[in-house]
């Protein structure tokens, strides 16, 4: 028998009416377990005049109160360490995990029971098989292996599929690149800047990863980077590897999206264990296919801090399963997650992403340093700005450069128009990790 490119056959093809109906049995029984187990789910419930009776269709989970991180961290602080979200006795749970927890605040903290992980392994599956992974790899996990959830259901995937796991936590990167090539593992899962990182890394050590290491897939999670294409090009180019693109988050402890082996540049709902909807995020409306907007989450999944309409942030464009050839029943996210919303601007009226603005300029190879400046002219009209630094081979090539990037932009934010300048050498910032390339000069005058 055909070995099945699904991890789940049933579940990812379903007819979507079938689909709907699993949803809405899957909604009103997470909902009365938050009811009934979560003081602080129920207090929030009946606040906003909500009952899990009055679930009947799909649509009615509008009557459910969103969730933001911000109640969620606030409830933490009144009454350490949970607050009142947990839906079991502390003593029930196997594992403890939080979010990475940069900006030196308090991390969100959760904690699993031995279902949740066997969910959280299961949903890493779906993405995993789909992209191609199978028992005989010998996948290299690229992450500390601390509090930080990470890669760890990831782990725990790959031995339920049967693959061979290398957990690196604790190594330098010279080991991690010299160990995964003597290994010969052949998936390796990191963040799309360490992928980077490693690349320069191995170069150092005289070490060409296309040529000398057997990796010829990529699982790339954790921060936006394999749906920017150049930035993938880099990565698949230098691994001599593909990219496959799972975005999760630490509030579910696992994904619920991935790329599968068809598709260039969406990724699929895993919509069985998942209610996604996408909204405005100024008025809470929805939005409808191939608009921008914010991802709201429902795991089915999660059963020690359950997780209802949950605003993730995350900026969106849903579209419909059919524009994937693979076969799935899953929506889709064209390109994953393309921004965050508190990273949105409006310049006159126009929803600005500065990851699609990235995305752009990085399509302009004689560009290798840019930032993007907004300014206020005479206290009413918002201009925005590209100014670029040309590679030093490049430079001649300004006077064609400027104009077509101008034109790229306008064409990429409905005609919106963009000044284009132009930097001296070393005149912008460089950044190592996160990078910061836009800078905001408007005065707020409300
Ligand atoms: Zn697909």
């Amino acid at each position: 028998m055909a070995e099945s490119p699904y991890w789940n056959p049933r579940y990812e093809t379903l007819p979507r009416a079938d689909l709907e109906r699993l949803q809405l049995y899957k909604l009103q029984r997470m909902a009365r377990w938050a009811w009934e187990r979560s003081p602080f789910m129920r207090r929030r419930f009946e606040q906003a005049g909500f009952h899990p009776d009055q679930l009947r269709t799909l649509d009615d989970r509008r009557r459910i109160p969103f969730l933001t991180k911000q109640e969620w961290m606030d409830e933490q602080a009144r009454r350490p360490l949970f607050g009142e979200l947990l839906a079991n006795a502390p003593e029930h749970a196997i594992a403890y995990h939080t979010t990475s927890g940069t900006s030196g605040r308090t991390p969100l903290r959760v904690l699993d029971s031995p279902r949740d992980w066997n969910w959280i392994s299961e949903m890493w599956a779906y993405g995993f098989w789909g992209f191609g992974v199978r028992p005989a790899d010998i996948v290299y996990l690229a992450f500390g292996y601390g509090t930080f959830i990470g890669f760890w259901g990831a782990h725990y995937c790959c031995q339920k599929i049967g693959a061979l796991t290398i957990a690196s936590g604790g190594m330098t990167s010279e080991g991690r690149v010299k160990q995964l090539v003597e290994l010969g593992a052949t998936t390796v899962c990191l963040t799309p800047t360490y992928a980077l990182r490693l690349l320069q890394v191995a170069r150092e050590l005289g070490i060409d990863l296309a040529r000398d290491s057997r990796v010829d897939k990529l699982v790339l999670s954790g921060e936006p980077g394999a749906n920017i294409p150049a930035v993938r090009r880099l990565i698949e180019e230098g691994w001599g590897a593909r990219c496959s693109d799972m975005a999760g988050m630490t509030e579910i402890g696992t994904i619920m999206i991935f790329q599968c082996r068809d598709s260039a540049d969406s990724t699929h709902i895993i919509e069985d264990h998942f209610l996604e909807e996408v909204i405005n995020p100024q008025t809470g409306e929805p939005v409808g296919y191939g608009e921008v907007g914010e991802r709201v989450v429902t795991s089915f999944g999660r059963a020690f801090i359950p997780l209802l309409r949950y605003r993730s942030g995350d900026l969106v464009v849903r579209v419909p399963h059919t524009d994937c050839r693979c076969g799935r029943t899953f929506d889709l996210y064209k390109g994953g997650i393309i921004g965050r919303v508190d990273d949105m601007k409006v310049i006159r009226g126009t929803n600005v992403f500065p990851s699609a603005v990235e995305a752009i300029v990085r399509e302009h190879a004689e560009i290798d340093e840019f930032q993007i400046v907004l300014t206020r002219e005479e206290g009413i009209r918002d201009e925005i700005t590209v100014v670029c630094e040309l590679r030093p081979d490049c430079e001649h090539l300004w006077p064609e450069v400027q104009p077509r990037l101008a034109k790229a932009l306008a064409d990429g934010h409905e005609n919106l128009r963009f000044n284009v300048e132009r930097a001296a050498r070393g005149q912008l910032p460089r950044f190592e990790l996160k990078a910061r390339r836009l800078v905001d000069r408007r005065e707020y005058v409300r």
